[in-house]
């Protein structure tokens, strides 16, 4: 159903739940669990974030100025990443909890596809990705030792959190990181 974000449920941004939808009155058995940055919605249905209803309905502001709800952000967007590709993440795509407020990764000029939170476990069966953390702590001045014991303290459900996703077009693993 979403092209960037493809098991939701696998991911944690959804649950097998009966509800009744706040956006479109519908009796619906999967609830999204994600953020949304907009107005709140106890219960979200996965089509209404697909067709782009649930961003309208749940947005901010009068009919004139209304600011559409967002479901992730997006900073650092690469110059290459056609906007529509970003609209289609923010606006018509689970996002994910994470310990701040995440942002999705891109590659080769289109949006990742997100796999779900890691550790170093799930973490180690991707090299590239690992590589990726360990870039980005060089970058921020981390000395090596320091960075190899973050990177192997990273767990799936406690903290920090590595983010995994896929780039839809060379299959190169990717990664992202944070903590409370
Ligand atoms: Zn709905
Ligand atoms: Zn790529």
């Amino acid at each position: 159903m979403f092209r960037y974000h493809p098991d939701p449920i696998a991911t944690g941004s959804a649950e097998r739940a009966e509800h009744v939808c706040h956006v479109c009155g519908q009796h619906r058995e999967v609830r999204y669990t994600g953020p949304i940055y907009g107005r709140r919605a106890e219960n979200l249905c996965l089509d209404c974030i697909h067709s782009g209803e649930a961003s309208r309905a749940l947005g901010i502001g009068g009919d004139e100025v209304a600011q559409p709800a967002d479901f992730t952000d997006a900073v650092g967007v690469p110059d290459d990443v056609p906007p529509e590709v970003v609209m289609e993440i923010t606006r018509r795509t689970p996002g994910f909890v994470g310990w701040q407020q995440e942002s999705w990764l891109f590659h080769c000029a289109d949006g990742a596809a997100f796999l779900g939170p890691a550790g170093y476990r799930e973490l180690a069966a991707h090299p590239d990705a690992v590589d990726m953390i360990r870039a980005d702590l060089r970058r921020s001045g981390w000395a090596e030792q320091y960075a190899e014991d973050f990177i192997r303290s990273l767990d799936r459900t406690g903290e920090p959190t590595a983010y995994l996703f896929r780039c839809l077009r060379c299959g190169a693993h990717l990664a992202s990181w944070d903590s409370g």
